[in-house]
């Protein structure tokens, strides 16, 4: 069956969009620039490579601010630990030492996923039936032919199908991808006037051989005025492998 559907972009949406189709009984395909799917969700191992319990992107998620995804999370079976906060926080103003506060419960509980948040991708991946996603596939330009769109990929193909769901986030898709018809001015200047959230942030793991800061005790969490890393926080594995990760912005 040739697919109605086509997706563009293998990150968590383009998944959850794919899952929805599949459960729909609707056919679609998948296609995904990079060599692995996820996007912006990326969890490593200890070593900074393959897949592991250690995000580099997002690794909070809030249940009952994000129901559907508290309830995939439930429903796929996937296990959920609430992160770390007990202890006190560190928080450098300017460029003296830091100062110790005590302890800030955070509400609502932020809730990390065992094994990663990747472990999600690997769960909706697994959801659907094979064949249904290509890797490596750069969409480039959509055009509207007489039955639905013609969908240029950067190696030259050109797929045919009824309907296309986009799943990049704005801003990109507006820099990669043409339209022929174009699309009106002012929905690209929407596109290029939307953030993309957390783009100018990087993240850094350091993993150690045993939580240091719970034994005087600090919870690991730490703010700076000053930076690089501006916020740090306990990223210790559901395991007990003992991390932290600190978070950078870039602009
Ligand atoms: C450091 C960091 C920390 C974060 N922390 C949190 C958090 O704790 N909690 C939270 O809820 N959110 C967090 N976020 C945000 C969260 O990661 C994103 O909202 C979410 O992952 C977006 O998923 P997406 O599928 O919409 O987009 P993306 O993940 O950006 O997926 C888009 C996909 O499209 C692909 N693509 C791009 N161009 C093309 C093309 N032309 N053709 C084909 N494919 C293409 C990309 O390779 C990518 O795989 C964080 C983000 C970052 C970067």
């Amino acid at each position: 069956m040739s697919p109605q559907v086509l997706i563009i972009g293998g990150g968590l949406s383009g998944l959850t969009a794919a899952r929805a189709l599949h459960l729909a009984g609707i056919p679609f395909h998948l296609i995904e620039a990079r060599d692995r799917l996820g996007g912006r969700i990326l969890s490593v191992d200890a070593t900074g490579s393959g897949v592991g319990a250690f995000d580099l992107g997002p690794s909070w998620f809030w249940p009952g601010m994000q129901p559907s995804f508290g309830d995939f999370v439930q429903e796929a079976g996937i296990a959920s630990f609430s992160q770390r906060d007990e202890g006190d926080l560190l928080f450098q103003r300017g460029h003296g030492p830091a100062q110790r506060y005590p302890r800030m419960r955070q509400e609502p509980v932020s809730m990390r996923i065992c094994g990663g948040t990747a472990a999600l991708i690997t769960a909706l991946a697994r959801s659907l039936p094979p064949g249904v996603i290509s890797l490596n596939t750069v969409a480039t330009h959509l055009a509207l032919n007489s039955t639905g769109i013609d969908v240029t990929t950067a190696d030259g193909q050109v797929l045919s199908v009824a309907q296309v769901m986009v799943a990049l986030p704005p801003r990109l898709l507006a820099a990669q991808i043409g339209f022929d018809p174009p699309m009106p001015a002012a929905v690209t200047r929407l596109w290029q006037d939307t953030p993309t959230w957390m783009a100018p942030h990087a993240k850094f793991v350091a993993v150690y051989d045993r939580a240091f800061w719970r034994e005087v005790g600090l919870s690991g969490a730490a703010r700076s005025q000053v930076g690089p890393l501006v916020e740090i926080h306990d990223a210790t594995t559901a395991d007990g492998q003992a991390a932290l990760f600190g978070m950078c912005h870039f602009g």
